[in-house]
């Protein structure tokens, strides 16, 4: 199945980078996963995350709703719907995931050739840093647990189709461009 997967660690940038590409591509639709955290000030229910409580989630994996899901920040829930794919398929567009490293190299064994996956590398830690507390008002509550595991993630950066190095965010989407011309065009 033709797709592409965005991955790399919390401020990244990448889901800045899909939400440029999803702007400019229409061939590609943004695949919207299921959390049990509760939505940002800015976040869309449906189009940014479809919210789920507790028990609504533990439902879909009793059913064997989930694609792939995991336990990330603060014990929060994330995944991927089976009920999703198939949306975006009677699409007839390719799905475009922003997933976290695990998620990602999950999702890219279960559709096979045909998924590009990208992991958008940071220039530093403390640059990651800085994005991660410019993100909002208040520092998050999980910062420390999003930078550890930020470098338990970079280490995973080979398993990826690419590395998009992204010091510079107008350099990293022409680079991001470029590949997808190769690969979508
Ligand atoms: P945030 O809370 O910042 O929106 O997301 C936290 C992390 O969860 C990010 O790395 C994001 O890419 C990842 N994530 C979002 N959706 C999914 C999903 O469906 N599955 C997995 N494994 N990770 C996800």
């Amino acid at each position: 199945m033709k797709a592409l997967l965005l991955t790399g660690p919390s401020g990244s940038g990448k889901t800045t980078l899909a939400q440029l590409i999803l702007e400019k591509y229409p061939q590609f639709v943004f695949s919207v996963s299921a959390t049990t955290r509760s939505p940002r000030p800015n976040e869309v229910p449906g189009k940014d995350y479809y919210f789920l409580t507790e028990a609504e989630f533990d439902q879909e994996i009793e059913r064997n709703g989930f694609v792939e899901w995991e336990r990330l920040y603060s014990g929060y829930r994330y995944g991927t719907l089976y009920r999703e794919l198939e949306r975006i398929q009677a699409l007839s567009q390719v799905p475009l995931f922003v997933k976290d490293v695990k998620g990602t190299l999950n999702l890219q064994k279960k559709l096979g050739e045909g998924a590009i996956s990208v992991f958008v590398l940071p220039p530093s830690l403390q640059v990651l840093r800085e994005r991660l507390l410019q993100r909002s008002p208040e520092p998050p509550a999980d910062l420390e647990e999003r930078l550890a595991r930020a470098e338990f993630e970079i280490q995973l950066a080979p398993a990826f189709s690419f590395l998009l190095y992204n010091d510079d965010l107008d350099k990293a989407l022409r680079r991001l461009e470029h590949l997808i011309q190769r690969h979508f065009s």
